[in-house]
C-alpha cells in the first residue's frame, strides 16, 4: 500500500467485466489480500499515513470497484487482459440505467473509445443473443474502440460501424437498416464541453472534511479556464483589466461552444427518437452546464418527433436508479420537479469523481411509420 502525500477523496473506480470474470473472482484471486469494505470512507488515509489496502464494493453499480486514490492498476494484468476497465463511476451510470435485456439490439451512438460499449456488452452477457451496433464518425477513435471491443471480449456481441456518422443512419431505407429497425435501446453520450471532467490532483482535503467544492484559488480558477469550465469564473475574481478581458472574451467563446454542442445534442437525440422500435434512450454528458444537459432535454421533449412518439421522461419511481439522491436541477427544468426527478447529475468530487449528467427517456407508443 502506498503512502500518501494527499487525500484525495477520489477513489480507483474499477468495473469488472462480467464477459470475463465475476467480482467474486477477483475478489478471491488476484485481489485476495484486500479486506473488502462497505464504507466509502474507508479507501481514504490521512497525509502521511498509509492506505489500507481494501476495496469497496460499490452499491449503485452492479460489478464496480473502488480502490484507495494512489492504488495505480494501469499494468495490472487483468486490466491489460480486458478482465478488469479503469472507469469512472459515473460513466457506469448510462449502460447500467439503460439496461437493455440479453436479447435487445441496442445503439450505441456516439461510441469511441468504448468505455460504454464495452459495458452494454457485459450486461447483455455472454449468453445473449442481443447486438449492439456501436457507430464512430472518427476513424481514428474507430480503432482505439475495435481494440477496447476485442479486449473486452465483446466481438461477437457489438458491431462496429467504424467512420459512420449516426445522424446519417436510416433504419428505414431497405439494403441499409440491416437490423437497425429492430433496435429497442439506445445509448446517446455525445461530445460535450467535459466542465465536469476534474482531476485527481485538484482535490486535496482532509479525511474528516465533509467533500465541499475544490479551493477557490487563482490558480486552480485559471486551469479551469483552460479546461472550459467558466462556472465559476467572473470577472470580479481577477484582478487585472487584462484578464478581465480574457475572461470576457473567454466567457464569450464558451458561450458560442455551448450553444454549437447543445444544437448538436439535440439533433442526436431527436435522431435516435425516430428510430421505429426504439423504447428506452439515455442521453448523457461529462458536463455540468444545464445548457447541455436539463435545458437539452426540456427542449428535445418540445420537439415534434418526441411529441407525435410519445417520449417522456422516465419517472424517478420507474427507474432502476431511483435510490440516487443527486437529480436534474429543479430551476433548469422550468420548475417541472417531473423532469427534474427523473434526470440523474453526478457532482464532481463530492460523488467520488467526474461531473456527470444521465437522463432516461421512455416511450410506450407503437407507431412504427417514418416521420415527416
Ligand atoms: N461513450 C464513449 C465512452 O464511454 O467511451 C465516449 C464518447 S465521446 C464523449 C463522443 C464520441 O462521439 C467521440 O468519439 C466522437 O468522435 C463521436 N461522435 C461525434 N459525433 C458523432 C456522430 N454524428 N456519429 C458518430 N459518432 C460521433
Amino acid at each position: 500500500a502506498a503512502t500518501v502525500t494527499t487525500s484525495a477523496r477520489y477513489p480507483r473506480w474499477v468495473r469488472v467485466n462480467t464477459l470475463k470474470t465475476t467480482v467474486m473472482d477477483i475478489l478471491a484471486g488476484g485481489f485476495k489480500d484486500y479486506t473488502p469494505v462497505n464504507e466509502f470512507q474507508e479507501l481514504f488515509a490521512k497525509a502521511g499515513e498509509k492506505e489500507a489496502m481494501v476495496v469497496y464494493i460499490d452499491p449503485h453499480i452492479p460489478n464496480l470497484l473502488g480502490f484507495p486514490p494512489s492504488t495505480d492498476l494501469s499494468a495490472h494484468p487483468l486490466v491489460v487482459s480486458g478482465a478488469l476497465f479503469l472507469q469512472d463511476k459515473a460513466s457506469c451510470f448510462p449502460a447500467h440505467i439503460l439496461s437493455p435485456p440479453p436479447d435487445a439490439f441496442v445503439v450505441d451512438g456516439t461510441a469511441a473509445p468504448g468505455n460504454k460499449t464495452t459495458h452494454l456488452a457485459a450486461i447483455i452477457g455472454r449468453g445473449g443473443s442481443g447486438k449492439i451496433f456501436a457507430f464512430e464518425k472518427d476513424l481514428k477513435r474507430s480503432k482505439v474502440l475495435e481494440t477496447m471491443v476485442g479486449k473486452a471480449g465483446a466481438d461477437r456481441i457489438v458491431e462496429i460501424r467504424s467512420g459512420n456518422d449516426f445522424l446519417l443512419a436510416d433504419p428505414w431505407k431497405e439494403g441499409e437498416k440491416e437490423g437497425l429497425e429492430k433496435v429497442t435501446h439506445l445509448l446517446l453520450d455525445p461530445s460535450c464541453s467535459g466542465s465536469g471532467i476534474v482531476e485527481r490532483h485538484e482535490y486535496e482535503l482532509l479525511p474528516t472534511t465533509p467533500r465541499p467544492a475544490p479551493p477557490a484559488s487563482r490558480t486552480s480558477k485559471m486551469k479551469k479556464r483552460k479546461r472550459g469550465d467558466n462556472a465559476e469564473v467572473t470577472p470580479t475574481n481577477l484582478v487585472s483589466k487584462k484578464e478581465r478581458e480574457e475572461i470576457t472574451k473567454h466567457n464569450a467563446l464558451d458561450e458560442e461552444r455551448l450553444l454549437s454542442l447543445s444544437t448538436f445534442q439535440k439533433k442526436i437525440i431527436v435522431h435516435a427518437m425516430r428510430f421505429p422500435s426504439a423504447r428506452r434512450i439515455t442521453y448523457s454528458t461529462c458536463s455540468v452546464h444545464a445548457a447541455e444537459n436539463e435545458h437539452v432535454v426540456l427542449s428535445v421533449l418540445e420537439s415534434d418527433v418526441a411529441v407525435k412518439r410519445g417520449w417522456r421522461v422516465e419517472k424517478r419511481d420507474e427507474n432502476n436508479f431511483r435510490s440516487w439522491e443527486r437529480r436534474g436541477l429543479v430551476e433548469e427544468c422550468g420548475g417541472d420537479e417531473e423532469v427534474a426527478q427523473g434526470c440523474i447529475r453526478c457532482n464532481p468530487w463530492e460523488d467520488g469523481g467526474i461531473g456527470f449528467f444521465v437522463v432516461p427517456f421512455v416511450r410506450d407508443g407503437s407507431i412504427d411509420e417514418p416521420l415527416a
